[in-house]
Formats: C-alpha cells, structure tokens, sequence
C-alpha cells in the first residue's frame, strides 16, 4: 500500500520508508558504506540503526574528503514554532558530522518560508528564528566553525545565488516536484531557490567549486532534487544528502508535530510536563498486566521503545534487552514509562542550562548578529 505522502510541508499516512527511497530514487546506506565512515570514527547510533537510512553521493564526498577538499555542512530549520525532540535529532546527528570530520558548517533559519507557508507574520517567523537558534547553539556546535543564517536578515548573502538558481527553475518543474497549484501564492513558488542558496554559499565564501552534504529529514528531498539539477548549470557542485526519517510522535504516528501537543515533547518542557506526555504515549503494551505478563508486549509498535531506539538509548546491548524483556512479559509499560521520562528530563535539564548560555553565543554565530 502506498497510501502515505511526504512532502517538506506535509507528511499523511503509515510511511513505508524503502518505497519513499524508491519514489524519490535515493541510495540506501548499506554495510560497506557504513564500514567505510568507521574509518574516520565512531559510528554514530542514527547511521547503525538505519535512523539516517538513504544518502545522494555521499561516495564522492567522502573520496574528495580523502583527497584533502573539505565539505561544509548544511542544514536547517523552518521557524514556525518552538523546537521539539524531532527537529533537534537531525541537528544532533549533524553536530556528530561536525566533530567526526572537524568541518564549517551553515545552519539556515527559513522564516521567509513559515511566513509564505503559514498563517503567521514576519515578525512572529523572526522571534522564533532566535528561540530556535538557541536550541541549535545549545547543543554544541564549534563557535567558530559555524554561523546561522537567518533569510530575512541574510538576504544579501542569498539572492544573487538564489536569482541565478531561480533562471534555471521553470515554473513546470516547480509544479511537478512540489505539486504547487494555480491558488498558491507566487512566493512559494520562488521559495525553493532560497534553499538551494545556502548548498552554493560555500563555493562562494571559499572561491572554488566546493563540497557539501546536507543531513536532514527525507522529506527535503524534492528541494534538493531541485537544487542538484540546476548545481551543474551553475558551476557548483551538486550538494551530498544523508537522509534520516522523521522522528515518530509519541502517539505512536510517524512524525513528531506540533499539530499534537500533548504527544510532543518541546526543549522549554517541564519535567511535570515531560512525565505528563510520556505517561499518556502510545506503547505496545496490553490492556491488564496478567495479559502482558503472559503475552509480552511489541516494542516495534512501542512509542516509548521508539525514543529509546532513537535518541535516548544509545548502547545496543541495553537497547536488544529491553526489547526481549517487553516481548517475554518481563517489563512493564509503567516502569518503562518512568525510566523514559526520567532519561528525556535528565537531557532536557542539561539543555535548558546550555540553552541559556546559547544567548551569549548566538550573536557570535549568526552571519552578521540578531537584531
Ligand atoms: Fe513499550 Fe516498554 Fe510497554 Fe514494551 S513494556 S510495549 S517497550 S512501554
């Protein structure tokens, strides 16, 4: 069946991720590529566990890598709300990439986008440009390796690449891939050039044909099938993509959303809130304790096993365990339950601290200071 759809704006339906890779004629990531990346460190848990799942030439990046021509990193974020766990794991993966390669990276704030997209002003976009950025700068990132990208502030940086991407975009192509329709307002249309701009920048900033890759979730994909197209028209490289599929929602659905709030879990919660959330997540367990001790549970539909899997548990010993525990009927959904919350709050306490000092950083990674 492939009742589901994934679009940067949209995503319906149970998605069967092998048959996106296929619709969207991405790579997987197999063995002998992930054998390769162990050579320059230590795997990260999203590559072993298929989490970061499909990639576009990520090969000739890391055969340039070899040669001594440095990638820069690139991603994202469309400000239209404050950051949850499903916007932070792609960015967590990232800061990996960062480490295990010491390499620049460009982080691109698309407010321009959440205004042209939703119902929200400039000024909303913008504010929550800076939350957002407080939450990627908390995590780490190297101050003077990164800088943030704010659309409408950077503009100048971004419009000659974008005007010259947008010559080489027809309006058919942008109805194809985005399946725009004739009552779409005409800023969306031209959106997509602004996030070409920033897979260009590099090149521009360094003066030669640059390497990039751009770890994000798969549902970017027909963005950058746009901007890999036009890459060589234009002299730039076509950027690499490393691909991860959407973080679940704790209501046991396939992407985390700020559409169902009470089953998101945000970076300002609570750990009253956090322990709310978690308490009501959807598991694989059974209606009364007799039948799940004697039947077992099923982690594969667990929510709560899912953010283990996912960013909270990252030995695999620890994580096989539990799962085998749940399948015998040797653990239960409360106590399961309680030992995730109380991961998720040890994070968040963490990060709610680095996020206040993120203030004083930020300024210092942004292109040219907030205003
Ligand atoms: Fe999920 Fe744990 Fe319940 Fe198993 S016991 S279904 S892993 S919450």
């Amino acid at each position: 069946a492939e009742d589901f759809k994934v679009t940067p704006w949209e995503v319906t339906g149970d998605i069967d991720y092998d048959v996106l890779m296929k619709r969207f004629g991405t790579t997987p990531i197999d063995e002998a590529m992930i054998k390769r990346i162990a050579k320059y460190g230590e795997v990260h848990p999203m590559l072993r566990r298929g989490i970061f799942y499909s990639h576009r030439d990520l090969g000739w990046l890391l055969d340039e890598y070899d040669k001594g021509n440095r990638f820069y990193l690139y991603t994202g974020r469309g400000p239209s709300g404050n950051t949850h766990l499903g916007h932070m794991m792609p960015w967590i993966f990232n800061k990996w990439v960062q480490d295990t390669f010491k390499v620049k990276m460009i982080f691109q704030m698309t407010d321009d986008e959440k205004f042209l997209f939703k119902d929200l002003t400039l000024h909303d976009t913008r504010d929550m440009a800076y939350e957002n950025a407080l939450d990627f700068v908390a995590l780490g990132f190297d101050p003077d390796n990164t800088k943030i990208i704010v659309d409408t502030e950077n503009i100048d940086r971004l419009y000659p690449i974008a005007l010259r991407v947008a010559k080489k975009v027809t309006f058919s192509t942008a109805k194809d891939v985005f399946g725009f329709e004739g009552s779409s307002n005409i800023g969306k249309i031209f959106f997509t050039t602004l996030e070409s701009a920033p897979a260009f920048l590099p090149s521009e900033i360094e003066g030669r044909p640059t390497p990039v890759v751009v770890p994000c979730g798969i549902d970017q994909d027909p963005h950058f099938r746009v901007t890999r197209d036009v890459a060589p028209g234009l002299g730039y490289p076509k950027p690499s993509m490393l691909y991860c599929k959407m973080c679940p929602s704790l209501n046991g659905g396939d992407k985390m959303s700020s559409s169902d709030e009470m089953a998101t879990i945000y970076t300002t919660d609570t750990p009253k809130q956090v322990k709310k959330k978690v308490g009501r997540a959807f598991t694989g367990g059974c209606v009364s304790v007799e039948e799940q001790r004697e039947k077992g549970g099923n982690p594969e539909v667990c929510a709560v096993f899912k953010y283990n899997y996912y960013l909270f548990e990252h030995d695999d010993a620890k994580l096989n365990e539990m799962a085998e525990k749940c399948r015998n009927g040797e653990i239960l959904c409360g106590e399961c339950k309680v030992a995730l919350t109380s991961k998720i709050n040890v994070f968040l306490e963490a990060h709610q601290a680095k996020r206040e000092e993120a203030k004083e950083i930020v300024q210092k990674m942004a292109f040219d200071g907030f205003k």
